[in-house]
């Protein structure tokens, strides 16, 4: 590699051709080195590398690339730890933020518990700390275990790592038998600071935020690193605990307090909406002066029997709200606008923006959304911006709030170059050539060349392998572009059979090795056996997500019975189908979308092939199954009393019922207030259990 000539000297296409070296050369030291094999190079020929990378991308800021090495997170890969399967998931927030948002949401929590309007609800009102959220778990007051919170469910075992804070004490003598703290680990401004200008001393990686530098120290495979890294702790929730903390949430945090965690001092008790909008106001007044980030102010219900009542939708739970500061903003010039082709042939434009720094961050890419949103109208054809068109050469606002992609706000048409043209979005798919079309009622454009598209198979693959679907650790996007280019690749079913057919290739292959190899084949092998929610969410099929998928697992519990009902109700008509729209949270659109493609040969066809390499596990109703509403059906009707009917579906599915919209020959129960009418009458026809309110709360327990 030809890193003599200072970076000045280098054309742009030079140096992108470097950096692309470099990064290749980068990823296949961190492989070799993570992946435990002997390390092919000296850490001073690693450091050299990643100098003269840092050295390039100052020079050439907009040829950085998406993969840059300088961005990764830490170095360490998540198989780099041991996973920890979370006792309690660790869960998001919802966010809201706009003052109506905040409103809706305690008008939700009254309508949801059915209270009314002069009782009095209190809540507590605390900063949300921009850092990464830790579980520690306390077992007689000794700390065993610290997990960060990786998908929810499962995150990664950090405990040499978490010992190495001050803020985290080894031993809490008062604890709970068991007790599992949750907060945030974070860095103030001040450390950052000075972290970052020794890194940039010593030649090592710096940090583009507290939050990264953060999440790249503390995720550390040696802890002394750790150690050495200014990180503190907010604690303020917990998981699992032996004997409950307290019957308020408030009441909680002192005790958090009290075993010595620090815990936040701007967290304050509000009543009802003003009070939570005034500590809003004042905390963000505050914010600058903090010393450290934080990204908006979380309302907490008080009550801890209340927050019970309410429980937690998928991801969220119902008695929480991240209230966030307004978005941040800059301005910079609109480079070219590029066509993506996503999974389900989606046409995606996105915006490639001179590199401006917005919150701290250096953005460069901002989504268009689609033709419409480019073309300055909303889908309905009103005009949006005042009708102002996006162009490129362009001057556009860029906003960009919390992690989400940036989004392009406004134009500045007195900077309009006056060689602009308006923008035409493209008629076929710039990958594969094929016609795209715009469905009627839709917003986005869709390649046509489903089953020929590079694109949509490439990106089928990368879902496929996804966290959330198969999960198939060491098939990062970036390889399964190379197998896919190499031929090896082309749809799910090839995966199984990479050992078979290439594997004598691949440990031969640059980068790769026999170790590599052999612990990619292993992960492959492992992911034979899946969960049949998660085969489901990874064939990709439009509008069929991870909670849709869930729903059709807990549905139908098997991969035959599923199967079948595909095949049943290719008409869109006939029992299966009305059985498929019958359950909640399933609608027309998803439902046709996915007997469609069911319908269709091909499809079938690479299923075929893809689950006979598989080992499908049933989905049972989940967790709950020692109650007896576990798996069954339910269907409210009529006025219920004593709970409201948002109440009364989120404990039967807490409980492990499914609660359906229509009554049909599969529902176990119907449940029937006062005022039910055709339901209940079709359930006694049906000779169905119809229970009073009284009986469905003894059965709820
Ligand atoms: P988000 O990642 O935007 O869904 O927000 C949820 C995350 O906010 C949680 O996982 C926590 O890591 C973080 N967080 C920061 N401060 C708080 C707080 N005071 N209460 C709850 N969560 C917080
Ligand atoms: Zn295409």
């Amino acid at each position: 590699m030809d890193s003599s000539r200072p970076p000045e000297e280098l054309t742009p296409e030079e140096a992108a051709e470097e950096l692309a070296r470099l990064a290749a050369a980068i990823a296949a030291a961190d492989r070799a080195y993570h992946g435990e094999d002997a390390p092919q190079i000296t850490d001073a020929e690693y450091d050299a590398m990643k100098r003269r990378n840092a050295a390039l991308e100052a020079a050439f800021p907009e040829l950085r690339r998406p993969d840059s090495p300088s961005e990764r997170v830490g170095a360490p890969p998540s198989s780099a730890f041991s996973k920890v399967r979370h006792s309690m998931p660790m869960l998001s927030l919802e966010n809201a933020f706009a003052e109506e948002e905040v409103a809706d949401f305690v008008a939700r929590i009254r309508r949801f518990l059915n209270l009314p309007a002069d009782e009095p609800l209190a809540f507590t009102a605390e900063p949300k700390i921009d850092g990464l959220s830790l579980s520690l778990r306390y077992e007689d007051g000794r700390l065993v275990q610290a997990a960060t919170r990786g998908d929810g469910t499962t995150g990664e075992n950090v405990t040499a790592n978490a010992r190495t804070l001050d803020d985290i004490p080894d031993e809490i003598p008062d604890a709970p038998a068991l007790l599992e703290v949750r907060g945030e680990v974070y860095m103030s401004h001040e450390d950052f600071a000075a972290l970052n200008a020794r890194q940039a001393e010593t030649g090592g990686r710096t940090f583009a935020n507290p939050r990264n530098a953060a999440a790249g120290s503390l995720r550390q495979l040696d802890p002394s690193i750790t150690a050495s890294r200014p990180l503190r702790f907010f604690a303020y929730s917990w998981g699992m605990v032996s004997e409950p903390l307290a019957d308020t949430q408030m009441g909680a945090i002192e005790r958090l307090a009290g075993f010595g965690l620090p815990t936040n001092p701007l967290t304050v008790l509000c009543h009802e909406l003003e009070e939570l909008l005034a500590h809003y106001r004042r905390i963000e007044g505050e914010r600058a002066n903090l010393g450290y980030d934080i990204d908006g102010v979380v309302y907490k219900l008080n009550r801890l029997d209340l927050q019970a009542r309410l429980g937690a939708r998928s991801a969220t739970p119902r008695w929480a709200l991240a209230h966030k500061f307004p978005a941040e903003r800059a301005t910079t010039q609109l480079r070219a606008i590029e066509i993506q082709v996503g999974r389900t042939g989606a046409l995606s434009p996105i915006a490639r923006l001179a590199p401006v720094t917005v919150g701290g961050v250096v953005v460069q890419n901002a989504t268009l959304h689609n033709a419409d949103y480019i073309a300055g109208r909303d889908s309905r054809g009103q005009p949006i911006r005042e009708g102002r068109d996006i162009r490129v050469g362009d001057w556009v606002t860029i906003y960009r709030a919390g992690d989400v992609i940036p989004k392009i706000e406004d134009v500045d048409l007195s900077r309009r170059p006056p060689d602009a043209v308006p923008y035409v979005f493209p008629e076929t798919c710039p990958i594969c050539g094929s016609d795209v079309v715009r469905e009627p009622g839709e917003a986005v454009h869709y390649c046509t060349g489903n089953l020929v598209c590079p694109a949509q198979q490439v990106e089928k693959l990368k879902h496929f392998v996804s966290r959330n679907a198969f999960d198939i650790e060491g098939l990062g996007a970036k390889t399964i572009e190379a197998f896919f280019a190499d031929g090896w690749l082309r749809e799910p079913a090839d995966i199984f059979h990479l050992e078979s057919r290439h594997g004598t290739e691949l440990r031969r292959r640059e980068g790769w090795g026999e170790r590599s190899a052999a612990n990619l084949f292993r992960s492959i092998a492992e992911r034979r056996r899946v969960p049949l929610n998660r085969l489901i969410f990874g064939l990709g099929i439009r509008h069929v997500g991870e909670t849709a998928a869930k729903l059709l697992a807990r549905h139908y519990g098997s991969w035959e019975r599923f199967r079948t009902a595909m095949e049943e109700a290719r008409d869109h008509e006939g029992p299966a189908w009305d059985d498929l729209n019958a359950i909640d949270g399933v609608g027309p659109t998803l439902a046709a979308s996915l007997v469609d493609f069911f319908h269709e040969p091909a499809n079938r066809a690479a299923i075929d092939r893809l689950v006979a390499e598989l080992e499908i596990e049933d989905v049972a109703a989940p967790s709950a199954s020692g109650s007896p509403l576990a798996g069954k059906t339910i269907v409210f009707t009529g006025t219920l009393e004593r709970m409201t009917r948002a109440e009364a579906k989120a404990r039967a599915e807490a409980l492990g019922a499914k609660v359906a919209g229509s009554v049909s020959s599969r529902t176990d129960y119907v449940v029937a207030g006062p005022g039910a009418g055709s339901k209940e009458k079709k359930a006694r026809e049906l000779g169905l259990t119809v229970l009073s309110e009284e009986e469905w709360l003894e059965m709820a327990g």
